[in-house]
């Protein structure tokens, strides 16, 4: 699942590569994925340039010329392909654009649960994805913009539960999900079942700090490891996440790994102490 990490590094990517790229054609193999808000996305794409791309969160907006955006929310297993538009089309393609020469842009979602919306937000680019994208006008700050400590405690005391699931609500903060939350709270030594209001102050200065750090540290590390591969989703270098049985990598004791409601959590018993209790 692309988590703000990986969206922050394709967004820079398409920011160097195809800022200013008038896309020449569109084909929509998968309608299922696609909102078409403003005209019909294959008939109204072509002829349009791309001015940027922006993130927040876990959503992706391609701002076009004449006021058009593609919003892209990936959730499980999109992702966004820059390659040859010779390379053979698969199964899970649902849209592609020319791009210039003989390459293509391309959406790919194995599972099709996530959504692409070709939304009219004015001539002026504003931020009309607010009102017009399921989930997006609920949006908390973004986990990379700078949240102060103080927002940070503000915000979560609206929220109850185990602090794993809080973190990964985009209406606390947004961008992280189920592969980060579990870095965030290893690197910060919290239990990802205590309960958010248990928190003391000193751990909700350590995961303020870490959910950032983590982040930023996972950004610079897949803007090496993807290069121009932006369609493959790299988590080999993570810490705990998804590494059950294999030591931790601060004690040497065995990750824990538990999958419940089909998301994993993996943690280190011995370095996040805490007790599971399952209401
Ligand atoms: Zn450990």
């Amino acid at each position: 699942m692309p988590e703000a990490p990986d969206l922050e590094v394709i967004k820079d990517y398409l920011n160097a590569n195809l800022k200013r790229t008038r896309v020449e054609s569109c084909k929509v193999l998968r309608p299922t994925v696609v909102r078409s808000l403003a005209p019909e996305v294959a008939k109204d794409l072509p002829g349009r340039t791309l001015l940027d791309a922006q993130r927040r969160g876990k959503f992706l907006t391609l701002r076009f010329s004449g006021g058009r955006s593609l919003v892209i929310n990936p959730m499980l297993t999109g992702v966004l392909q820059h390659c040859q538009a010779s390379v053979r089309v698969q199964k899970k393609t649902c849209v592609t654009m020319g791009v210039g020469g003989d390459m293509d842009l391309r959406y790919l979602d194995d599972r099709q649960m996530g959504k692409v919306y070709w939304i009219d937000n004015g001539e002026d680019g504003g931020d009309a994805q607010d009102g017009l994208v399921p989930q997006y006008m609920g949006l908390g700050p973004d986990v990379l913009s700078g949240i102060t400590f103080e927002e940070f405690q503000t915000r979560l005391k609206k929220f109850n539960g185990e602090i794993k699931g809080v973190l990964t609500r985009g209406s606390f903060i947004s961008g992280i999900g189920n592969a980060y939350s579990d870095e965030i709270l290893f690197a910060a030594g919290i239990s990802p079942f205590k309960k958010c209001r248990a928190l003391k102050p000193d751990e909700l200065q350590t995961l303020h700090t870490q959910c950032r750090r983590v982040l930023e540290e996972a950004t610079e590390t897949l803007r090496e490891r993807m290069g121009g591969d932006i369609h493959k989703t790299v988590r080999d270098f993570l810490a705990v996440h998804n590494k059950g049985g294999q030591p931790c990598p601060k004690c040497g004791g065995n990750i824990t790994q538990l999958t419940a409601n089909q998301r994993i959590t993996s943690y280190c018993r011995h370095c996040q102490p805490g007790l599971l209790i399952r209401n």
